[in-house]
């Protein structure tokens, strides 16, 4: 059903914006990559599945670049099926202490981003009859972390933003919806565990281990595999009337 669909999932050079468009190419679905770094590297594991593949490297903080990184999905693909707003930072600090141009890259990043791609992909949607917007909010779009202050308000934002949008077009076939996961093993998160063994003096696994403790019920990771398969469902007609939820796959983090 998803195949010769396109897909953009910013963010997608890394972790889990990549699984997700490798769980979308699976099902046949041709992949727009986004995000700083190697992009070769994710370009081909991509193509090895036989669907169409491009890269722009826009900038998501700047709205005249994400302009841009639509008019070439435009351009070269036909335009975007399937939006997958993913691309994100952290920063953790006390928010007494907290730097203001990182404050505003993270709004811009994981939530501003979020309005500029989809105000210029909706219509396009709308007018092919079919659509898909997942945005990739996060356990702190529903409850809090301490020193998170910036990820938090643009999280919740990021949620809000989605309910808001899926009642906009809630009688179209175009839905939208929010994925939040738990603690995900990527660079975002890697930074979190080096931070935590260099505070507690111990090492990489065991930060791991406590960092789960913490926060994650299960003990386990959440993987890239996982939100893959669930954007995948989130595409499919069995999810035709899923609308404007903010979708947990947390370990049990908010159950608490
Ligand atoms: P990651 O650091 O592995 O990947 C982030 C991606 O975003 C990379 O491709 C990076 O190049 C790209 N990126 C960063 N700044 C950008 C910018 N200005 N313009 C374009 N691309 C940019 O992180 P991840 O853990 O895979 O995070 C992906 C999303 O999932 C983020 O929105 C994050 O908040 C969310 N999330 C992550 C976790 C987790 O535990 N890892 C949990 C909940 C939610």
């Amino acid at each position: 059903m998803l195949k010769g669909k396109t897909a953009l999932v910013t963010g997608s050079t890394s972790g889990i914006g990549l699984g997700i468009a490798l769980a979308l190419a699976r099902e046949g679905v041709n992949i727009v990559l986004n995000g700083f770094g190697d992009a070769e590297g994710p370009k081909t594991e991509v193509a090895a599945l036989g669907v169409k593949v491009g890269y722009h490297g826009a900038d998501m903080s700047k709205a005249a670049e994400i302009t841009e990184l639509m008019a070439y999905a435009q351009r070269e693909f036909g335009g975007v099926d399937i939006l997958v707003n993913n691309a994100g930072i952290q920063h953790v600090a006390p928010v007494q202490d907290f730097p203001t141009e990182r404050w505003d890259a993270i709004i811009a990043i994981n939530l501003s981003s979020a309005f500029h791609t989809t105000r210029l992909a909706l219509p396009g949607m709308l007018e092919k009859g079919w659509g898909r917007i997942i945005n990739l909010a996060s356990v702190h779009g529903l409850v809090a972390s301490a020193q998170k202050s910036a990820y938090v308000a643009a999280k919740h934002g990021l949620v809000g933003f989605t309910k808001s949008v899926a009642l906009e077009t809630a009688t179209s076939p175009v839905t939208v919806n929010a994925i939040c996961p738990g603690w995900v093993l990527t660079p975002l998160v890697q930074k979190q565990v080096d931070a935590r063994a260099a505070a507690d003096g111990v090492d990489n696994d065991e930060a791991k281990r406590r960092l789960l403790a913490e926060k994650q019920p299960s003990l386990q990771f959440t993987t890239p595999e996982q939100l893959g398969a669930l954007a995948v469902f989130l595409c499919s007609e069995a999810a035709a009337n899923v609308r404007g939820q903010a979708w947990s796959l947390d370990g049990g983090w908010t159950a608490q």
